[in-house]
């Protein structure tokens, strides 16, 4: 089972994630955006590190409202309130439970994700964050290592796609050619939360309950 801690270690992995590979993103975001990914959510992953600090909230659900919460405050752009919607709404389909499972998880992370698709309009194929986080959402029911590699590989794809939505849709077909930095820092965030299983089963790769999350 996942607790707040659990919770709390993985947006915490994120952060050191986002900040270690945050000149990739704003890299990213320059062909096919305004250069400011990186610098986004190195501002937003950072306070929500510090309030999780301060508040250290009691539940999973509550670690991700309050992640949500921060970030949909601290970053500015279409990323914000995209990332906020995610961590945020996954935690509220997390209920107030003081653990959950590997299956929870996936199940509110769907939530999570329809949420981001409902807010920016956006589909799998149009280039952005729901590019990596859809298939990572859908094999996440398999294990946190499937989820990552889902992830990595729907950030990968975006390269030879054209963006319909975001900024980057504006370039029309010059946005083809590019990685999607918004599909690459979602890769980030999911491979977070498998490096964060993966400490705490003892590198077994599985979901944190030694089972295969069914
Ligand atoms: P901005 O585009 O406002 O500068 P960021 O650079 O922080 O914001 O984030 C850009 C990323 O946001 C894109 O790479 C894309 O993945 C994501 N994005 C933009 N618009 C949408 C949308 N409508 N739906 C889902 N993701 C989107
Ligand atoms: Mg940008």
């Amino acid at each position: 089972m996942l607790d707040a801690d659990f919770f709390r270690r993985w947006m915490n992995a994120t952060a050191v994630s986002v900040d270690r590979e945050a000149d990739r993103l704003t890299a990213l975001d320059s062909p096919i955006g305004d250069a400011d990914h990186g610098a986004n959510l190195q501002r937003g992953f950072t306070a929500v590190a510090a309030s999780l600090k301060e508040e250290a909230p009691a539940t999973p659900g509550a670690v991700l409202v309050l992640a949500g919460r921060r970030l949909i405050s601290t970053v500015g752009g279409a990323s914000g309130p995209l990332y906020g919607t995610l961590l945020r709404r996954t935690g509220k389909a997390l209920g107030d439970a003081p653990e959950v499972s590997g299956a929870d998880l996936a199940t509110a992370l769907r939530t999570g994700v329809d949420a981001v698709a409902k807010l920016g309009g956006a589909a799998p194929g149009d280039k952005t964050m729901l590019d990596a986080l859809v298939p990572a959402a859908d094999a996440l029911g398999d294990s946190f290592e499937a989820a990552r590699d889902a992830a990595e590989q729907g950030a990968l794809a975006t390269t030879p796609l054209q963006a319909r939505k975001g900024r980057a849709s504006y370039l029309g077909e010059r946005s083809i050619g590019h990685q999607d930095p918004g599909a690459t820092s979602s890769a980030l965030l999911i491979a977070a939360l498998a490096d964060t299983a993966k400490d705490t089963a003892g590198g077994t790769g599985g979901n944190g309950e030694g089972g295969s999350g069914e």
